[in-house]
């Protein structure tokens, strides 16, 4: 049994509200129910940034197939110039779109023996 701290009244332990004044009695029970209700929304944070970390993730790996072409498109340009054979203006042009604009155009811009 414990005592309505309004009025004094009698309540039952597990009445939530006194009967007479309509104060509430449980405030252990509400004070755990805010804790929990904060813990539901830090799962709900924790949840949302794992999403976007695993879009990230998703992101960053296909940031990186760019790489496939990228580094034999340069190492086959670079062994295009150091030995002096011309570059096709195809690949120029897809320098210019898939690697690196600059180079792309200066490649482009080179003379190729003929
Ligand atoms: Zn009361």
């Amino acid at each position: 049994m414990k005592y309505c701290q309004s009025c004094g009244n009698k309540a039952d332990d597990d009445a939530a509200f006194c009967q007479n004044c309509g104060a509430s009695l449980g405030e252990q029970e509400f004070v755990r129910e805010n804790k929990t209700s904060s813990q539901n929304s830090n799962d709900t944070l924790g949840l949302i940034a794992f999403v976007f970390m695993v879009l990230g993730c998703i992101y960053m790996g296909f940031a990186l197939i760019p790489l496939i072409w990228c580094i034999p498109m340069t190492i086959y340009a670079n062994n295009k110039i150091r030995s002096g054979e011309p570059i096709g203006v195809g690949f120029k042009v897809c320098t210019l779109l898939f690697v690196s604009l600059i180079a792309g155009i200066l490649l482009l811009c080179r003379q190729e023996k003929e």
